[in-house]
């Protein structure tokens, strides 16, 4: 009997095949080569296990799903209806819209020809804004303190309370990275409660600074206490050191005007006395990716020529896109940054929105109902606050939610007992019609 492998075709048969010779022009002859060997492998394990052999035309077709699967976009724009507005695991803060040219004055000095400094528009824009003598900018906040530590604080000792001795995220752990930077941690207080006391203690000769870490993604209550910032500054000034604030979330405006608890802001900080102030660009600045640096022009000098700044220093597309994020806040217009945009949508255009949503599925034929969510900032600013907001309840559990991401604009919402909710309030209005399409064609089963 012939063996049941021979029904398939030669990879070089399949290949010439109209469709998949049309195919090279798009993927390439490499990936299609690649596809064709694939289909016929997996055909070769279905003989095996005695499943009938495939048609050319199956192989072929099963070759060219594969190639357009990997020419799908690798970070496809989604809708964000989870109701977390900083999102990790979709970017933090909703990307500002910005176009850049192909080239750019990033280095140059339009007027005299020679060269500029990459960095001085946002530094104008950071110290007027932060209405500080000088500021830097790396790729992201760890970045910030790796800088600061290794610029400011190697060989020498950094004082910090153990309440603070934070873990961001996963990979953003205090101790390591003081001790990647080269710096000595000096561990005081205890994880409750610590004293200005326990600080004046540990200052010593070999002191670089006492640096304050905001606890971003977690509050303690109960029998605690910290001393105030002020108390902090006038003593690292009595004994010559200085006071750094890792204050994370960027927060600069009152957060009450959105119906948040306020929170000190950076200038706030900055006006107690520490000398330097870092943060990220992408949580409540609304800017993207970067670690920012603030403060005096003593402390932050170093950090200017330090090495390290080159290593780490952010693409021009942030930098483009942080500037026009500056700008608006500096304009006051700051609902021009995406996120602002979405925290200041009042919640009864979020309610009135779900209606017309749950209207039309229902026309559709598609079960939905409205629901009062409650949504958060995120990204580990605000911990334990909430905001309010509407959304749609679909019938359905893990199948639709999982449906819901496989659309060609993917919709990532969250299963609440068995029930797929879609918050609106990181949704932009102009996101509702592709919303809709990509929820009509989940509940129909497509894709
Ligand atoms: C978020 C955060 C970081 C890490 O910032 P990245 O920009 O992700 O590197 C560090 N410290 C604090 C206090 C933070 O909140």
């Amino acid at each position: 009997m012939r063996s049941p492998l021979a029904q398939l075709p030669a990879i070089h048969r399949l290949l010439a095949h109209p469709r998949l010779v049309t195919a090279r022009a798009r993927h390439g002859a490499g990936q299609v080569l690649a596809a064709a060997r694939q289909a016929v492998a997996a055909a070769r394990q279905q003989l095996a296990s005695g499943a009938p052999a495939p048609s050319h035309d199956d192989l072929v077709e099963q070759a060219l799903a594969a190639l357009e699967l990997r020419a799908r976009s690798a970070y496809p724009s989604v809708l964000n209806a989870t109701g977390v507005l900083i999102h990790t695991n979709l970017g933090r803060a909703p990307r500002p819209a910005v176009e850049t040219g192909r080239y750019l004055a990033l280095e140059i000095d339009l007027p005299g020809g020679g060269r500029g400094e990459r960095l001085g528009p946002i530094v104008d824009r950071l110290t007027r804004y932060f209405g500080c003598e000088a500021a830097t900018v790396v790729t992201n906040n760890a970045a910030a303190l790796v800088l600061l530590l290794a610029a400011r604080a190697a060989g020498r000792q950094v004082v910090v309370s153990r309440g603070e001795l934070v873990e961001i995220g996963g990979s953003f752990r205090l101790p390591d990275i003081m001790a990647a930077a080269g710096a000595s941690l000096v561990e005081v207080g205890c994880t409750n409660r610590t004293r200005t006391t326990d600080y004046a203690r540990a200052v010593g000769p070999e002191t670089a600074a006492l640096l304050v870490v905001h606890r971003s993604n977690f509050h303690m209550d109960g029998f605690v206490s910290s001393p105030g910032l002020d108390e902090l500054v006038a003593l690292a000034r009595e004994r010559g050191v200085e006071v750094w604030v890792d204050q994370g979330s960027g927060c600069h405006l009152d957060l009450g005007v959105y119906g948040l608890r306020r929170e000190p802001t950076v200038r706030e900080i900055l006006a107690t006395g520490a000398e330097i102030v870092l943060f990220s660009g992408d949580k409540l600045l609304g800017g993207p990716q970067a670690g920012i640096l603030v403060g005096s022009a003593t402390a932050i000098e170093p950090l200017r020529r330090h090495p390290l700044r080159r290593a780490l220093r952010p693409d021009k597309s942030v930098l483009v896109a942080l500037a026009a994020t500056l700008d608006a806040h500096l304009a006051e217009r700051h609902d021009d940054v995406p996120l602002y945009y979405l925290l200041a949508v009042p919640e009864a255009d979020l309610r009135r929105r779900a209606r017309r949503l749950a209207t039309r599925l229902r026309r559709a034929g598609v079960t939905a109902s409205i629901v009062a969510t409650r949504s958060v900032v995120g990204g580990g600013t605000t911990p334990d606050q909430t905001l309010p907001s509407w959304g749609l309840a679909l019938e359905g559990g893990q199948g639709l939610a999982r449906r819901l991401r496989d659309q060609d604009v993917p919709v990532v919402g969250r299963v609440e007992d068995g029930r797929v909710i879609l918050d609106l309030r990181a949704v932009f209005q102009d996101e509702d019609a592709l919303l809709l399409a990509a929820v009509a064609a989940a509940v129909a089963g497509e894709p």
